[in-house]
C-alpha cells in the first residue's frame, strides 16, 4: 500500500473518531491548528514525534494514530515554517497536539482557546519575521 493511501486511510479513522458529525458542516470543520477544512485546506497527517526520530523497526514514517495530528496542508506548511523561524512554538504546538490526540474525542473548548492562543502567536512570529526580513534586517531568534 502507497504512502499515500495510507495516510488517508488514518486520515478518515481520525476523522471519525475527532470530528463527530455533527462537528462538520458538510467538508467544513477546524483542523488542530484551527483553521478551517476546505478544498484549499484539505487534510494532511502530521507526525508529533518525528520520523527521524522513531529509529529501526519500520517505524519510519509510518502513520499511526497514536502520533498523528490533524492538520490542513497549508496550515501544515505554517506549522513546518515555524520549525525552522521557532523551535519552541513548533515544540509547543506538538504538546497540544498530543493533548488532542489522547482525549480520542473532539476538541473541549478549553482545548481549542489554547488553539486560538497558538495560532494568534504563531500569525505573530510569522508577520514578524517576515517584516524583519523584508526590511533586510536579521532577525534575531530568542
Ligand atoms: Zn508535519
Amino acid at each position: 500500500m502507497g504512502k499515500k493511501n495510507k495516510n488517508n486511510i488514518i486520515l478518515n479513522q481520525m476523522r471519525d473518531i475527532y470530528y463527530p458529525k455533527e462537528k462538520r458542516i458538510g467538508k467544513y470543520y477546524l483542523d488542530w491548528m484551527g483553521y478551517s477544512i476546505d478544498e484549499e485546506n484539505t487534510p494532511s497527517y502530521h507526525h508529533i514525534i518525528k520520523s527521524s526520530t522513531l529509529k529501526s523497526e519500520n517505524k519510519d514514517s509510518n502513520p499511526t494514530l497514536e502520533n498523528g495530528a490533524y492538520l490542513g496542508v497549508q496550515s501544515h506548511y505554517v506549522l513546518h515554517y515555524i520549525e525552522k523561524i521557532d523551535i519552541e512554538l513548533y515544540n509547543a504546538w506538538n504538546y497540544l497536539f498530543l493533548l488532542i490526540n489522547k482525549m480520542k474525542c473532539y476538541p473541549i473548548d478549553d482545548v481549542w482557546k489554547m488553539v486560538f492562543n497558538l495560532q494568534e502567536i504563531t500569525d505573530k512570529k510569522i508577520d514578524e519575521y517576515l517584516n524583519n526580513k523584508n526590511k533586510g534586517g536579521s532577525y534575531v531568534f530568542k
